[in-house]
Parts: structure tokens; C-alpha cells; sequence
């Protein structure tokens, strides 16, 4: 199958050429024939699957090859992401795809100047890619009009609800014309995100092209057991060892985001860190410096690495476990993209079992553990299983915390009761969200 074959035209495909994308990826088989058809699209599509050529390529050509010219402040295809980085990136991909047509393409975002993205508005979009903060200010200032809207993409809708965005998209989805249609891309299908594509989406395609919630196989993945306050000493050791020369790293707080970075730096080692608390502009530079390998070891938090493409990434530690057990496969997900092989090590102590298991329960796997000479903790972390069970209980620490202890299990879901700080306030496993049919909730700070 090529993509010719799929029905793209001429200056799509020699986009293509240039890019050496020489075979459509199974999600793109799939969605791009369906999406020129006109059908309204529900994808279970991991990250690294080429689903952003998925959508983006019929996108484009529908908007080249149907429709009237577009207007003032108008725009005829939304794409809507969760984060920052993620517009930037979707957007250089559609800039690409659409190098060869006369269509106006643009991102928009918040943490930056709005009157920019206003006056660029004025002359109208094709296709605008959008965080949904952003566009309803802009929306709401008049610098945005939907009347001309045929298409909407939803893109990691999951990381929008969780990043607790259900608000702004039901006004949102308010505003829009009723005809259009509308793909939905998750890599995960909760009830909130069944319950929202129910409301949005008409007679969808179901696309599904890897199985539910199941970690990408094309990555390596285990776990080192360790004591929490030895962990920073570990990675450190495990780094030399290895000769990593590219890594990413999670970590679960913006201070601890702060204090990895501050440690490798204080040894010569070039890390850096990305994390809500730092402005648009620094996060974004980190990341570029990172994806050209003039920053060796980049150190983030969830919010600011989700979605993210990086080519060739070999390698992802997980320095904490995410609080969300979700986020495990969106982490280890930047690695192993697109057919390439990848490595996940994880560092886990002992407080952090009941997020070990539910990881396991939701991946379907034990995660094989290795143990690092020297570093064998005094706290154990007890066995784990896919069946979600801890298999031992912990021995008794000789002191115990104050407020030290167990999470608390809620569908997957995990707070760690004995952090003494809080998570990014963007990935707190915040509530079960009531998406459209409730009435008007107070608006977050
Ligand atoms: P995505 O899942 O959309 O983030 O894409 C993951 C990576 O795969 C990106 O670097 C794309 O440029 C690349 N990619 C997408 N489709 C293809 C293809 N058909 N052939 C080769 N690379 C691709």
C-alpha cells in the first residue's frame, strides 16, 4: 500500500517524498480514507503511531480541494491539544504536510502575547492548531469566528480532560456549527472520553491500532529497586555506567524536576528541566536543545512532556512513577516511536508499590526487575504482579513517617499520601469530570 493508493493528491505526496514517509503506518491506512470520505473518526491511537499524518494529510486536502476561500478571523479545520509544546509540534507537521498548497496555517497558544495571534487571525486560517485556554479568550474577544468551521480534530483528548480542560471544551463545542466533522484521537478510552465522543462525534469509524491501554512493545522496559533518598545517587550511577548520552527523564514535582537538574548540573553533566513553572519560551528552548542533543539529559514533569516527538529518543527514566498510572504509557512512549527500539527504566522505592502495581494491572505485564549492586534498598519494595496485587507487605520501616504510607487507589489512579509536595497542579489526578450535561461549573483560577 503506498499512499497514493489511499487517495492523497500530488503535492501531499511529494510533501511526503521529501520527508522519506514512504509507507502510510496502520493508523494512517486507516484514517485517511475515512476522513476524505467525510466520516466522523473515534481513534485509539498511541503516540508514535503517525496519527498526526492521520488526520492532518485528508485534513489538508479536503481544505485544498473543497469549500469557499476563507474569511476575516474565520477558520475552516480546528485542531485542539492539550499542551503548548504539543500545538508547536502538530503544527511544524501540518506546515510541512502543506508545504505544496495555498493554505493558511497557524498555532495558537497561551503563555505568550495574545495581540500577535490577533492580528494574525485577521486575515482568517485554514487550519488552526489551538489549545482550548487560548482559543476561547481568543473566541471571546471577537478576534475568532466559527461560521466558516468544517472540521474538528481532538487531539489526545484524554490529556484534556485529565489536564481538566472538559470545561473550556464544552463551551467550545457550544460555539461551533452543528454540521461538521469532527476525529477524536485518545490513546486511552475512559468513560469521560466515551461519554464525549458520544456527544460530539456522528456515526464515528472506530479505529483501534493497538490494543487498549497496552504499553508500545517496541520498548525494553524495567524496574531498579532503590531507597527513595538514594535514588538521585543511583541515577547518577547508572548514567556513568551506562554512558547515557540521551535521556529523558520523569520526575513527579517541579522541585524535584529543579533539584535533579541542579544536581547534574553541579557535577557538568548538561541537564536541563521543563516544567509548568518555567515561561513558554524556556520550556521550548530546553526542548529544542534537547531534541538536537545540545542538552544531554533532560529532566520534566508530565504536564510539559506529553505528546511530545522526539526522533531517535533511546531512552526514558522514570525517576518517579507517575501519579496516574495512564501517564506510564505516555512516558515510555517517547521512546521506541515509530518502529525504532527504546528503553523505560523505572526507579521505584518502596512508597511508590501501589503505583507499581496498578502500572502492571493497567499494562498487562510484570515489569522485570534488576537489581543495581550497591544499591539494594533497606526498605524493600515488595512483589508486584499484573493481577494488581501486592504480593508482600512492606516490612515495617524502624521509623515510621509522620504522614508516611500508602496511596490511595481510586480506578487506576494514584495519590501518594506521603508526598510532601504537591504534583503539578495541572496533573493533579484531578475529579471525575462531569463533561457536557451538567450545568455551568465555577471556572478555574
Ligand atoms: P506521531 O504519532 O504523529 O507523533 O508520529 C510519530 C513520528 O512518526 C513522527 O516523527 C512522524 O514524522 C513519523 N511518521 C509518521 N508517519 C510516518 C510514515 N508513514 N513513515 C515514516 N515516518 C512517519
Amino acid at each position: 500500500m503506498t499512499f497514493a493508493t489511499l487517495g492523497l493528491i500530488e503535492p501531499l505526496l511529494r510533501s511526503l517524498e521529501k520527508l522519506g514517509y514512504q509507507t502510510p503506518t496502520p493508523v494512517q491506512a486507516q484514517a485517511i480514507p475515512a476522513v476524505l470520505a467525510g466520516r466522523d473518526l473515534m481513534a485509539a491511537a498511541q503516540t508514535g503511531t503517525g496519527k498526526t499524518a492521520g488526520f492532518a494529510l485528508p485534513l489538508l486536502q479536503l481544505l485544498a480541494m473543497e469549500g469557499p476561500k476563507v474569511t476575516a478571523n474565520s477558520v475552516r479545520a480546528l485542531i485542539l491539544v492539550p499542551t503548548r509544546e504539543l500545538a508547536e509540534q502538530v503544527h511544524e507537521s501540518v506546515r510541512q504536510y502543506a508545504e505544496n498548497l495555498p493554505l493558511r496555517t497557524y498555532a495558537v497558544y497561551g503563555g505568550v502575547s495574545i495581540n500577535p495571534q490577533m492580528m494574525k487571525l485577521r486575515g482568517g486560517v485554514d487550519l488552526l492548531v489551538a489549545t482550548p485556554g487560548r482559543l476561547l479568550d481568543l473566541f471571546r474577544q471577537n478576534a475568532l469566528k466559527f461560521n466558516q468551521l468544517q472540521t474538528l480534530v481532538l487531539d489526545e483528548a484524554d490529556r484534556m480532560l485529565d489536564l481538566g480542560f472538559s470545561e473550556e471544551l464544552a463551551n467550545i463545542y457550544r460555539a461551533l456549527p452543528k454540521k461538521r466533522q469532527t476525529l477524536l484521537f485518545s490513546a486511552t478510552f475512559s468513560d469521560d472520553i466515551r461519554l464525549l465522543a458520544g456527544q460530539m462525534l456522528n456515526d464515528p469509524l472506530s479505529i483501534e491500532v493497538s490494543p487498549r491501554n497496552v504499553a508500545a512493545n517496541t520498548v525494553k522496559q524495567w524496574v531498579v529497586t532503590v531507597d527513595k533518598k538514594r535514588k538521585p545517587e543511583l541515577f547518577v550511577h547508572l548514567m556513568r555506567k551506562n554512558k547515557w548520552k540521551q535521556v529523558l527523564v520523569f520526575a513527579k514535582t517541579r522541585n524535584g524536576v529543579d533539584a535533579l537538574v541542579e544536581k547534574l548540573q553541579g557535577l557538568g553533566v548538561n541537564a536541563d528541566g521543563i516544567h509548568g513553572d518555567k515561561p513558554q519560551a524556556t520550556r521550548q528552548r530546553a526542548l529544542d536543545r534537547f531534541k538536537l542533543s545540545e542538552v544531554q539529559i533532560l529532566v520534566a514533569t508530565d504536564v510539559a512532556a506529553r505528546g511530545l516527538d522526539i526522533e531517535d529518543l533511546p531512552l526514558v527514566v522514570n525517576f518517579d512513577l507517575p501519579i496516574v498510572a495512564e501517564y506510564y504509557i505516555h512516558r515510555i512512549g517517547r521512546t521506541g516511536r515509530a518502529g525504532a527500539t527504546g528503553e523505560a527504566i523505572s526507579l521505584v522505592c518502596a512508597d511508590e508499590v501501589n503505583m507499581l502495581s496498578a502500572i502492571e494491572m493497567l499494562t498487562r505485564q510484570t515489569l522485570k526487575r534488576q537489581n543495581e549492586p550497591d544499591f539494594e534498598p533497606e526498605h524493600r519494595v515488595p512483589d508486584t504482579d499484573a493481577s494488581g496485587q501486592v504480593i508482600k507487605k512492606p516490612k515495617k520501616p524502624k521509623k515510621p513517617k509522620a504522614s508516611g504510607g500508602g496511596g490511595k487507589r481510586n480506578l487506576g489512579k494514584w495519590v501518594d499520601s506521603g508526598d510532601t509536595q504537591a504534583p503539578e497542579p495541572s496533573i493533579k489526578p484531578v475529579r471525575k469530570v462531569p463533561v457536557f450535561n451538567t450545568g455551568p461549573r465555577k471556572r478555574k483560577p
